[in-house]
């Protein structure tokens, strides 16, 4: 497995944090702390700091992204934001499936494939998200469990399009609870993944596919992650609201 074939990508989701004013001071920190990076950096911030992220990032090498989007082009959408919208702004990435997303606001494996297709469809970079919760890791179905998400949050995507398409593996128990897998198990379901987008498109579209880890990844066990051969980086939650740490991770993706 050669991880030259594909870029490692470093990316935060600042998630609910953060005014822009907050975001502004962030971002003057992070720029410095990841200039030398050799990997993609990218910050996804709420709807309300893209505008402050996108001016303060411009000639920087940090990327910038969104934290959801909808899949309708416009309309009567109360609350949303469509992926022209985002286009519009300058913004580059777009995170889908979010298991926050799927647990607290009804969206399914069907509506993040239909972001997802609408995100890829306006141009947009998507990190799909995907992952098993604790029981479904007790009950040992992870493994088909993630295959199936992927399966359908791709539905309808082409061959080409998937060189703008990262899977960011997450399993629920881990984000934000200070709960990391372990790098093997890590591996096993990153590597679960590419087997499936091999299947679905050829291992050269697999070989090339980003596939981050996502859960309480951090300055400390970043390390160890990185490393794992089908491990190209990772989706990083609160350790991408401190700058010394979210460089640290960017550093160790970057070798
Ligand atoms: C996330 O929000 O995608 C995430 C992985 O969060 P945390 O790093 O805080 O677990």
């Amino acid at each position: 497995m050669n991880k030259n074939l594909r870029k490692a990508v470093i990316a935060g989701n600042w998630k609910m944090n953060k005014t822009a004013t907050q975001a502004a001071q962030l971002i003057d920190e992070l720029i410095p702390a990841v200039k030398d990076a050799g990997c993609e950096v990218v910050i996804c911030t709420p709807f309300t700091s893209l505008v402050t992220a996108l001016e303060k990032t411009k000639g920087t090498n940090i990327h910038v992204g969104a934290e959801n989007v909808h899949f309708e082009a416009s309309g009567a959408y109360t609350g949303e934001i469509s992926a022209d919208m985002l286009v519009d702004l300058g913004v580059e990435y777009v995170i889908t499936g979010h298991s926050e997303r799927r647990q607290y606001f009804a969206e399914t494996d069907e509506t993040v494939n239909k972001r997802t297709l609408a995100a890829l469809n306006a141009g947009l970079k998507v990190i799909v998200c995907v992952g098993e919760n604790l029981t479904q890791r007790e009950q040992g179905v992870t493994e088909e469990l993630v295959r199936m998400q992927t399966k359908i949050a791709l539905q309808g995507v082409t061959a080409e399009q998937m060189a703008n398409l990262i899977i960011a593996y997450e399993p629920v128990w881990a984000i934000g609870t200070g709960r990391t897998a372990t790098a093997d198990q890590a591996q096993e379901v990153c590597a679960a993944i590419r087997k499936v987008l091999a299947e679905l498109y050829g291992q050269a579209v697999a070989d090339a596919t980003t596939i981050q880890y996502g859960g309480s990844m951090n300055a400390k066990n970043c390390e160890e992650l990185v490393s794992k051969p089908d491990v190209d980086g990772g989706l990083i939650g609160g350790a991408a609201l401190k700058a010394g740490d979210f460089a640290t991770i960017v550093a160790a993706a970057s070798k």
